[in-house]
C-alpha cells in the first residue's frame, strides 16, 4: 500500500500539517489541511506531482476535526463530486463552530476562566472557525472502531484513539505495522488533551488525559514500526516516544499537583501559574487551560487532589 505524506502549510504555530495520500483504489486522502488559499494551492500542486487530481479523490478520511486537518474537506468533496467523507461520530460536534457552542463556554466558566477572557477567546474562535467549512449531518459517514477501510490491495484498520479530541482515530496497516495516527503521536511535541464536552453527556467534561493514556497503550499493542503523525516527520521508534510521553505526563502531573494549594485553586489559576508565557497568545492560552484541566481531572480521579464547587466554579485543593 502506497502511503504518500504531503506537507501542507497552516496559519498555526504548529507549522505544516501532514496530509496522507493513499494511492490505491479507492483513491483516499487522510486529512486535507485548513481552508486557506495557501493550503489549497499546496494540496492541488502536491497531488499533481503524484499524478493525482483533486477530482480523482474518492474518499476523505479525517483523523479528527481540528481546522488544520479538516478545513478543506468540503471543498475537496465538492470538487471530487461523489467522494465520501468519513469521521468518527464523537468528532462531529467540532464541525459546527466548536467553541461558539454553549457547552464549551460552560466548561470554561467552570474552570474559573473570567468572562473578560472568554470574550477575548470568542473572537479567536470565530477567526479559527473560518479555516473550515462546517459539515451538515448527511455530509459524512461515520468511522467505527475496529472496522477496516478497504483498498484494492489490502486495508487499514480503524482504531478509535480518543484523547487529543474525543473522536480522534488512527489507522493501522497490520501487514507491516504502519500507523497513521493524526495528532495522537507526534515526533517533536506531546499532544495536548484538548478541553471538550463529553460526547455522550455534553454537560460533563471529556476525561481527555485518562482516555489519551488508554489510547496510547492501545496503539502500543500493535507494536508499530512506523507512525505517521499529523505534524512533523514519522516516528520510527514508537517505544522510545511512548516512554518519553509517559515520563512527560508524569512530570506534569507532579507539577500540577504541587500547584494545588490547601485553600483551593481553579484550573485557570493553575494554567497561569504553570504556563505564564502562554497568556499573551490566544491559542496558547486555550491550550494551557486545556492542559491544566486535563491534568487536574486526572489527578482528581487518582485521588491525589479533591474538587469542590463554589458558585459554579471548580476549586481543587489538597
Ligand atoms: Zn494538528
Amino acid at each position: 500500500m502506497k502511503i504518500i505524506p504531503l506537507s501542507i502549510p497552516t496559519p498555526f504555530y504548529v507549522g505544516d500539517v501532514n496530509v496522507y495520500l493513499i494511492k490505491e483504489d479507492p483513491l483516499t486522502l487522510i486529512d486535507v489541511g485548513p481552508k486557506t488559499p495557501e493550503a489549497s494551492e499546496a494540496l492541488y500542486r502536491k497531488l499533481g506531482e503524484h499524478g493525482v487530481q483533486v477530482s480523482d479523490i474518492r474518499r476523505i478520511v479525517l483523523t479528527h476535526a481540528h481546522e488544520d486537518h479538516c478545513g478543506l474537506a468540503r471543498a475537496v468533496r465538492d470538487e471530487a463530486k461523489d467522494a465520501e467523507i468519513l469521521v468518527h461520530p464523537w468528532e462531529t460536534g467540532h464541525l459546527f463552530g466548536r467553541l461558539a457552542r454553549e457547552e464549551h463556554r460552560k466548561l470554561l466558566l467552570r474552570s474559573g476562566v473570567p468572562e473578560t477572557v472568554l470574550d477575548e477567546m470568542r473572537a479567536l474562535y470565530r477567526n479559527i472557525s473560518l479555516l473550515t467549512d462546517s459539515l451538515e449531518d448527511g455530509d459524512f459517514k461515520t468511522l467505527s472502531d475496529d472496522t477496516e477501510l478497504e483498498f484494492e490491495n489490502g486495508s487499514l484498520r480503524v482504531v478509535h484513539t480518543p484523547g487529543h479530541t474525543p473522536g480522534s482515530c488512527s489507522f493501522i496497516r497490520e501487514a507491516n505495522r504502519t500507523l497513521i495516527c493524526g495528532d495522537c503521536v507526534l515526533k517533536r511535541i506531546t499532544p495536548n488533551p484538548i478541553l471538550s464536552p463529553d460526547p455522550i453527556d455534553p454537560e460533563k467534561r471529556f476525561r481527555s488525559l485518562a482516555e489519551y493514556l488508554v489510547s496510547l497503550a492501545k496503539l502500543r499493542e500493535f507494536r508499530p514500526t512506523l507512525a505517521y503523525g499529523g505534524h512533523g516527520e514519522p516516528v520510527e521508534d514508537f517505544e522510545e516516544i511512548f516512554n518519553r510521553y509517559v515520563r512527560a505526563i508524569d512530570e506534569r502531573q507532579r507539577r500540577v499537583v504541587s500547584a494545588v494549594s490547601t485553600s483551593g485553586v481553579t484550573a485557570f489559576d493553575v494554567a497561569q501559574n504553570l504556563f505564564p508565557d502562554s497568556f499573551d497568545h490566544d491559542v496558547h492560552r486555550f491550550l494551557a487551560i486545556s492542559e491544566a484541566v486535563a491534568h487536574l481531572d486526572y489527578a482528581e480521579s487518582e485521588h491525589k487532589i479533591a474538587v469542590e464547587f463554589r458558585e459554579g466554579v471548580e476549586f481543587y485543593r489538597r
